[in-house]
């Protein structure tokens, strides 16, 4: 009777059976492929075209017609993709909605960032998300991104990830010279102008310029044939040099750069991919620019979204504010796992345990709930039964306690447009840590989770 009753939250490997198990653990295979070649967003656009493109969906431009079957994606700029398909029931009923984020917090490479100093050659960079500035030092690094010439001429560039690449460097102070460093704050200890990346040491040989600056911008020229110049018009960052690994000895973890928030996307494409006969419409959104508050084109704060709705809706001849009224969304983010060693910042009760499965985040925000969308009882209601209906297993939970921080994410730019929106996701351990912690059951239901809200009725 009291079992009954009563609700505990428990783990997936108590509440599922060994066959999804192991399907978490051969999910997550694909999911390091990812994860590896998808460090930025402009990177996790092209695998997500990859991904897509043998199903039959092909490339949306504004005034191209829309209809019923058409599996389509609006390319933004290369950073953000808009994928949607649309279903035999009638538009009236709304889109199914996912969105997660593809860019990730790292260090931008700035635009005038070359200099030399006492022999060695870096780059000046500036940070992009909410980093921990002591992470970022003293471990591997890789250099990716573009550089547009003035001839609108683009290099890709992405060198530190093959074995045999060089790396690149940030230096930290020697323990021995560090007392008076070792008395600054964590956010003090090391500072913003001092993340200069290493890229070399080697003088240039001719006689009337030996500097090493010199040197590195032949190297660069060489193997990309821009200039010092090229840089004013470039996006380059640098991202750990470090590929997705499983940890433990269970192996049942798995330690990667980026899971915030590829931990979201992969599962919303794979979900996707899974549920092509659905017969609702289906939008899954790739954002950037949610590390630093989603403006910009490319971020959740532009109106893009609502222009592509709208196009949908006229496709169809119906409102695009019956289109919105009826649409539900996914904003597909990390929470914060319960972290043992840092047990003071979270509520137990509602917090998100690893290998409890997906979570849902009813609200995010700080400070008595400011900035934040916050899901309606009923909407969640629909979900349990969504997530029942599919054996999901999944945990509600806050990013920590109360007045101890606080966090957001794309929710509330979507929920704006009167939506009905809630936040799911993976418990990550470490989130924003060069190398981030996720456990396998949780992001294979995190895929199930989104598979389930795609198709259910
Ligand atoms: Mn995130
Ligand atoms: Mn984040």
């Amino acid at each position: 009777m009291n079992e009954n009753l009563s609700y505990k939250k428990e783990t997936v490997y108590k509440k599922t059976d060994k066959s999804n198990i192991d399907a978490a653990f051969e999910y997550a295979e694909g999911y390091k492929s990812f994860l590896n070649i998808a460090k930025t967003e402009r990177e996790a656009v092209k695998a997500a075209i990859d991904m897509l493109t043998p199903y039959g969906f092909r490339e949306y431009n504004f005034g191209d017609e829309i209809n019923v079957g058409d599996r389509l994606y609006y390319n933004n700029r290369g950073k953000n993709l808009f994928i949607f398909t649309i279903g035999s029931e009638s538009l009236k009923n709304g889109l199914r909605i996912a969105a997660s984020h593809i860019d990730a917090p790292r260090l931008d490479i700035k635009q005038c960032p070359l200099y030399e100093d006492s022999g060695l050659v870096y780059f000046k960079t500036h940070y992009y998300g909410g980093i921990r500035k002591y992470q970022w030092v003293a471990t591997p690094l890789s250099l990716h991104g573009v550089v547009i010439t003035k001839d609108l001429h683009k290099i890709d560039i992405c060198i530190g990830e093959d074995d045999s690449d060089p790396i690149f460097y940030i230096t930290d102070l020697l323990p021995h010279l560090g007392r008076e460093q070792s008395k600054l704050t964590l956010s003090e200890g090391i500072k913003g102008e001092q993340l200069n990346v290493v890229l070399g040491n080697m003088p240039n040989t001719d006689e009337d310029d030996e500097t090493v600056k010199t040197a590195i911008l032949k190297l660069i020229n060489e193997k990309y044939g821009i200039t010092e110049e090229d840089f004013l018009s470039s996006e380059l960052c640098a991202v750990p040099a470090l590929k997705a690994r499983d940890v433990g000895f269970d192996r049942s973890l798995i330690g990667s750069y980026g899971h915030d928030d590829r931990v979201c996307a992969y599962p919303s494409l794979t979900a996707l991919i899974e549920s092509l006969d659905s017969k609702h419409s289906i939008m899954c959104i790739l954002a950037d620019k949610e590390e630093t508050g989603s403006d910009g084109a490319s971020g959740m704060q532009s109106d893009l979204m609502l222009d592509i709705m709208n196009e949908i809706a006229s496709a169809f001849g119906i409102s695009p504010a019956l289109l919105r009224a009826n649409s539900k969304c996914l904003s597909a983010d990390v929470c914060a796992g319960f972290d043992p060693t840092f047990p003071d910042v979270f509520e137990k009760m509602n917090s998100a345990f690893v290998g409890c499965g997906a979570v849902f985040t009813k609200y995010t925000g700080s400070g008595g709930k400011y900035d934040t969308n916050d899901a309606n009882a009923e909407f969640v209601a629909w979900l349990r039964a969504a997530m029942e209906a599919n054996g999901v297993i999944w945990q509600s939970a806050e990013l920590g306690k109360v007045d101890a921080g606080g966090g957001g994410t794309v929710a509330k730019y979507i929920s704006k447009h009167n939506i009905e929106t809630i936040d799911l996701g993976v418990p990550l351990l470490a989130m924003h840590a060069p190398y981030e912690l996720a456990a396998k059951v949780d992001v294979y239901e995190t895929h199930r989770a989104i598979a389930a809200f795609y198709n259910f009725d």
